[in-house]
């Protein structure tokens, strides 16, 4: 049995509102979204963290940052602007230990703009 979310998601075993569906990656809506439009990026390979990427992976991960542009395309934001985070760690605010890129964007007001770094 798998424990990961994520690879129950990438395998089917797991409902979820899926987007796009790609060779290597999948996207899907957050299920709970913290931007009007929030789309994870996720690699079928189960990756733990950032901080676990081989040189092997560096290609896919410039995979999931391509996926994220033509998602922000097909989400109507690549106007408007949007961010792409990856949570490293615990202390970097992760919580489902398989890599995932956060597509955030589609707000009314500049609010977000205080989280800039
Ligand atoms: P992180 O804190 O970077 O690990 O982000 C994990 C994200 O996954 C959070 O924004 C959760 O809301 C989201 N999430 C958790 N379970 C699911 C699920 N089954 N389907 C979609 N999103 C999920
Ligand atoms: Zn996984």
């Amino acid at each position: 049995m798998n424990s990961c979310i994520f690879c129950s998601i990438v395998s089917g075993e797991q409902k979820a509102d899926v987007i796009l569906s790609e060779a290597e990656y999948v996207a899907f809506n957050d299920i709970r979204p913290k931007a009007p439009v929030h789309i994870l990026i996720v690699p079928k390979k189960h990756i733990a963290s950032v901080a676990e990427i081989k040189e092997d992976d560096v290609l896919l991960m410039g995979q999931l940052i391509d996926g994220a542009k033509k998602l922000a395309v097909q989400a109507g934001v690549e106007n408007s602007g949007y961010k792409l985070v990856f949570n490293v760690g615990h202390g970097g605010g992760q919580v489902i230990d398989h890599i995932h890129l956060h597509l955030l964007g589609g707000w009314n007001n500049e609010e977000h703009l205080a989280l800039n770094v």
